[in-house]
């Protein structure tokens, strides 16, 4: 059977997925905001232990049209290795219809086109990146390593390579102080790596990380449901991007958008202007409900 280690996250979208962790934690591991894997130290699995696992799941679960590659950053494995584990996947489940995976942007840099084009040949076809924010403030802020112009160009080795990017930025990160700033430098970002899904997550401070204890101490400030609303407007009116998915269907959002981008643009933006008219009719999620 499948012996999960430690806590197992994935993407919403792959709520049906089978996940295997083809590595353990993170090999960056130092976000602000992030403990996903504070508890586990970064390591490649055995394929021997993998293919173990692969076959319990073809015997066990039949038809298997999507795998999810897990943990943190399962990109930054060797190409060799994934390549093997998709041929493994290929030849175990024949209706598998896609695989995919996070891809931090340190990943990303260590990975050359021609290998993640082979990597999409051999079934891997979507990276889901943690873009956060486009500002370089806030990123360094949340020490994710990169600022946006080194965010845009790995990204776009992901698009050279014909590998789909599910990206997320994650409302209020750059506290009050830097909202505006946050909003038109993550649409400057997303516009010129026009992903094809995008999706909003709110940001939430967990305790254990640097950002909790900032938010303790007050030098990072939570944004209400009304200033999200707002952050977001600027963000979705900023954007400039053809044939992207929207959604905020993350369980840390106060609001349930989706649309395609830009055809919908419009209608998006006009719905988040009627809750900052008025925002006692605004459809909040209750916090029960977002699941914190
Ligand atoms: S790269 Fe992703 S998984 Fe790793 S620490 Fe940052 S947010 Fe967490």
């Amino acid at each position: 059977m499948i012996q999960y280690q430690g806590s197992v996250y994935r993407p919403p979208s792959e709520a049906d997925s089978l996940i295997l962790q083809a590595t353990l934690g993170c090999s960056y591991n130092r976000c602000t905001f992030c403990s996903m894997y504070l508890d586990k130290p970064f390591r490649v699995r055995s394929l021997d232990d993998l293919r173990a696992e692969i076959e319990w799941a073809r015997t066990n679960l039949g038809s298997v049209r999507k795998v999810f590659l897990a943990d943190g950053d399962a990109l930054v494995a060797k190409a060799s290795f994934l390549e093997e584990l998709l041929q493994e996947l290929a030849s175990a489940f024949p209706e598998l219809r896609r695989v995919s995976i996070y891809a931090s942007p340190q990943a990303l840099a260590v990975r050359s086109v021609a290998e993640m084009a082979r990597l999409r040949e051999a079934g891997l076809t979507l990276y889901y990146l943690g873009i956060e924010s486009g500002s370089d403030v806030v990123l360094a802020d949340l020490k994710k390593g990169v600022g946006g112009d080194e965010m845009i160009r790995v990204a776009l080795k992901a698009h050279e390579a014909g590998v789909k990017l599910s990206t997320m930025i994650l409302l209020g990160a750059g506290s009050r102080q830097n909202s505006k700033e946050h909003a038109l430098d993550s649409a400057r970002v997303v516009n010129a790596i026009n992903p094809r899904f995008l999706s909003t997550l709110v940001m939430t401070p967990v305790e254990g990380t640097p950002l909790f204890e900032s938010a303790r101490s007050g030098a990072w400030e939570e944004l209400t449901p009304i200033e999200l609303a707002a952050e977001l407007r600027t963000f979705l009116a900023a954007l400039d991007v053809k044939g992207t998915i929207f959604r905020s269907n993350h369980a840390s959002n106060y609001l349930t958008l989706a649309g395609t981008l830009a055809k919908d643009q419009e209608r998006l933006v006009a719905s988040l202007d009627r809750v900052l008219a008025d925002p006692s009719a605004a459809p909040f999620r209750p916090r029960w409900l977002r699941g914190l």
